[in-house]
């Protein structure tokens, strides 16, 4: 009878919160967002336990989900929309975690025209308009210095909002200013150009020394689109690495997401 009463009055939703301790255990482990302001992780956790309750997270192959496995995505998740608007995650609810890497099927066509269903091994997806599927052994992995797939596939999802995913994600007069898609290919095309320059003149004899030096992953050199979020993701986890070594792509970036994370403990 209560129960009724409340739901017509709108009383029984779930009122967003994330418990105390597995918020502590999440950002303690996660030294990119351990180092942010305390104005920043509360912000976040706001925006995590937002997107709590707009996804729906189911995984595979029998792997137990916790909560404090949600709210790790969802806090990685939403550090790129600190400062932009949570719709940029709209239209689409599923999130999918695999203990491991999985297999994608994809059509690829050959250099004779020919195409072909090829199957390949992943550890994150992000389908357009659908749902983004995760390796959690991947989601834990700290060991390569700016690398996180969560955040590499969230900003695919930013990037689809804008029209097709093409590494220009999309922007908004009242937020970005001046900041146009076309100021945005100004400074990031070049770069994607210099980049993709740089790794395929790299010797045969020195890629591998290179593949596990480079803090932008060669993969992004597949499309701009992969650019983009190779280059969020050390944006966000390797900042004054990022900043150091590509001062304009980290310049577009703070000035895009809004944020300055190589600042100590500050956002614009
Ligand atoms: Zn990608």
């Amino acid at each position: 009878m209560l129960k009724t009463l409340f739901a017509r009055l709108g009383l029984a939703r779930q009122t967003a919160t994330i418990d105390d301790n597995v918020w502590q255990e999440v950002v303690g482990a996660l030294p990119f967002l351990s180092r942010r302001s305390a104005a920043d992780l509360e912000k976040l956790r706001a925006l995590a336990a937002d997107f709590l309750t707009s996804k729906h997270f189911s995984t595979a192959h029998d792997l137990v989900l916790t909560e404090a496995m949600c709210v790790s995505v969802a806090a990685q998740a939403c550090l790129p929309i600190l400062n932009l608007p949570p719709a940029l995650y709209r239209g689409w609810t599923g999130i999918v975690l695999y203990p491991g890497e999985f297999l994608i099927r994809k059509t690829v066509q050959d250099e004779a025209g020919v195409v072909h269903d090829v199957e390949q091994e992943a550890s994150g997806e992000a389908w357009e308009g659908g749902p983004v599927v995760l390796s959690w052994q991947d989601v834990q992995a700290s060991d390569v210095l700016a690398y996180n797939v969560v955040i590499h596939e969230f900003v695919h999802k930013i990037d689809m909002e804008g029209g097709e995913a093409d590494g220009v994600p999309p922007m908004l007069r009242r937020l970005h200013g001046e900041l146009t898609p076309e100021a945005w290919c100004n400074v990031f095309d070049p770069a994607y150009e210099e980049f993709c320059h740089h790794v395929a003149n790299i010797p045969d004899a020195r890629w591998d020394s290179f593949a596990s030096t480079s803090l932008l992953d060669p993969y992004a050199t597949e499309h701009e689109s992969e650019f983009f979020a190779v280059c969020a993701e050390a944006f966000f986890v390797a900042p004054e690495a990022f900043r150091d070594e590509y001062p304009a792509l980290y310049t577009l970036f703070s000035r895009y997401f809004l944020q300055d994370p190589a600042a100590p403990a500050a956002t614009l």
